[in-house]
């Protein structure tokens, strides 16, 4: 998410800082802002893109060797100046950029309040900098160590940096969780930022922070570093050996196959925060205020499109299973179209990436007024219809850009868990033990996405196997069934190859005429749920001699000796599949679709947020 970029050297900074936004605006980001220290901080910033900063600060004074800058993607608060960072400590005489989440903000916030200190902006982040300053001003303590000091209160995830009109002469920047790179100049100077890209015409020498690092850049000086805990630690630095193409989407050669990369990352930030590491119980800050009307609701109504919709209806079976609340989930264009029979009785929970789709919106304008509570699952702070409902939980995925939906959906699916896993716990409709062995395993699944991303070799030579096929089917059953949806839209989304996910045994009412030896068929076949049926399903299918590519549990025998080829993914509860069993399914897409010649990240006729009916 967001980027962050900082200079301290002999240079006036402000061009630096720009060209440095710029290099990052491929991480995609809602408002931007720079602040300069020149004896006094003057702070700029505006919502929209970074011409619009330029344009801003034009005929303004941006005079300064030492200054910081930020493209913001909002978690916590609206898009817009305000909001947008760099943000002032009250008595401005330190200012902060950051990207990540502070989890604990509003426990600080509750203490700096009771102590006087007043907000400007909704955000976590402003917490963050009033706390150094509160710190600073109790121990009478050096910028440095007042960062160390409020970092050691902090939960959750920052990659920060900090000046201070107290000491004209020093960045601070610190990282956990979020990345940070610093470049050694050759004029004593120092470049940051949120990865290489804005650094590596300046500098090849860079040192990448750790998780907790904390360094302290003076002109001249040799790079100060420590951790949070207050070690002393040596810089390793190493050359960096990258092109800027290459560094733009993170080394990936398209940004969905980056996106597809960074699940491990987005479904974490979509816990974060949500799960009490003390209790192991999930809370959900956004929803609080409604969780009676929710328990109370007759029906649960999940609206959404493409993608979403399949996250809906493995929402379906998550609420139905753990919390025994019967969900209908809908299309949102067939939804508003029809006179749907809404209550108060009913609750809607409106899908989106984007949080702009406008039949979706549509829907839940049509619900509210029949009267029922709206929650939003949306990925875009502040967007239309995490405006339009009354509550909801964001997904924290970062940024989507590949059109091909892949984190937004492993996010919006682990939202989904979450909120389940919550009513059922309110409901009693889960036993304890279950559902903290749940939200355990839940936490270990950014782990085994890693592990099946390893996969990845095997599904090139899968894909390079398969990528002149006219057809596909996928099949799944229980809550794989819209595992098998979502991988067949990936397919026919970017590679333009004709697919269609099916229940398995459903196969046999139609879909079945179409097997022959020509016929590629993924299977969702992992020993979770109904596996001797969906073995029996591929006993079908291989009896027509369909060609059976099978993601199967790890160390399964039964299914690889009949498939023709399979993939792996690590055991895990039932209700969890879907978050490890996509992943195989989206990387098969995108390599077919790159072998086949494809416009990956902008497939022909689709759009990103489809914004119109
Ligand atoms: N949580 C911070 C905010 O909402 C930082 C977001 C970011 O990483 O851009 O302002």
């Amino acid at each position: 998410m967001c980027g962050i970029v900082a200079y301290i050297g002999h240079k006036e900074a402000y061009p630096i800082l720009i060209k440095g936004l710029q290099r990052l605006e491929y991480r995609g980001y809602d408002s931007a802002g720079v602040a300069l220290l020149n004896e006094k901080i003057n702070l700029f910033k505006t919502k929209g893109k970074v011409s619009e900063l330029v344009s801003h600060t034009a005929h303004k004074d941006t005079q300064g060797t030492i200054g910081i800058a930020h493209t913001r993607w909002a978690t916590h608060g609206e898009p817009n100046s305000t909001n947008a960072h760099p943000h002032f400590s009250e008595s401005e005489n330190i200012a902060i950029i950051h990207n990540g989440i502070i989890e604990n903000y509003e426990s600080i916030r509750e203490f700096l309040l009771q102590k006087g200190y007043k907000f400007r902006s909704e955000t976590d982040t402003e917490v963050l900098v009033q706390l150094i300053e509160d710190v600073k001003k109790e121990g009478n303590y050096s910028l440095f160590e007042s960062v160390r000091i409020a970092l050691n209160q902090v939960v959750g995830a920052y990659a920060i940096a900090v000046i201070s009109t107290d000491e004209p002469d020093k960045v601070v920047v610190a990282r956990k969780g979020s990345p940070l790179v610093v470049g050694i100049g050759s004029e004593g100077d120092f470049y940051v930022a949120s990865d290489a890209a804005p650094i590596v015409e300046y500098t090849k020498s860079v040192y990448y922070l750790d998780d907790e690092d904390i360094a302290c850049l003076k002109a001249n000086e040799k790079l100060h570093l420590k951790t949070i805990k207050n070690e002393v630690k040596d810089p390793l630095t190493e050359e960096l050996d990258l092109n800027i193409d290459a560094l733009e989407k993170g080394g990936f050669e398209h940004f969905m196959l980056k996106e597809i990369h960074e699940q491990p990352d987005s479904i974490l930030d979509s816990m974060r925060g949500r799960i009490s590491a003390k209790d192991n119980t999930v809370k959900l800050g956004g929803v609080e205020d409604y969780e009676k009307h929710i328990l109370d609701a007759h029906r649960i109504i999940m609206v959404a499109c493409g993608t979403s919709w399949h996250a809906g209806l493995v929402g379906e079976y998550l609420f139905e299973e753990l919390a025994r609340i019967p969900v209908e989930v809908e299309y949102g264009s067939e939804f508003r179209y029809r006179n749907p029979i809404i209550t108060n009785d009913d609750v809607v929970i409106a899908i989106s990436q984007s949080g702009e789709t406008a039949d979706t919106l549509a829907a839940i304008d049509l619900a509210k007024r029949k009267g029922a509570l709206l929650l939003g699952i949306c990925n875009v702070v502040g967007s239309s219809i995490a405006r339009a409902t009354h509550a909801g939980v964001y997904t924290h995925a970062g940024p989507e850009i590949g059109v091909a939906s892949t984190k937004a959906f492993t996010a919006q699916v682990t939202v989904l868990t979450l909120i389940a896993l919550r009513l059922g716990f309110l409901k009693k409709t889960i036993e304890e033990p279950v559902y903290h062995s749940l939200i355990k395993e839940l936490e270990d699944i950014p782990n085994k996405v890693e592990e099946v991303l390893k996969t990845e070799k095997l599904i090139k030579e899968i894909a390079a196997k398969f990528k002149d096929a006219r057809n596909f089917l996928y099949l799944g059953r229980g809550i794989n069934f819209p595992v098998a949806l979502e991988g067949a839209l990936k397919l026919k989304e970017i590679s333009y190859i004709h697919a269609e996910g099916y229940p398995a045994a459903e196969m046999k009412h139609g879909p079945i005429a179409l097997i022959d030896e020509n016929m590629p068929i993924v299977v969702i076949a992992t020993k979770e749920g109904n596996y001797e049926k969906i073995v029996s399903n591929i006993q079908e299918i291989k009896a027509r001699k369909g060609a059976v590519i099978a993601v199967v549990s790890k160390g399964d025998t039964t299914v690889a000796a009949m498939a023709d080829y399979v993939i792996e993914i690590p055991k895990t509860e039932e209700l969890l599949v879907p978050l490890l069993a996509t992943i195989p399914l989206q990387l098969l897409s995108y390599h077919i679709a790159v072998m086949r010649g494809c416009n990956v990240d902008m497939p022909r006729n689709l759009a990103k947020s489809v914004t119109v009916e």
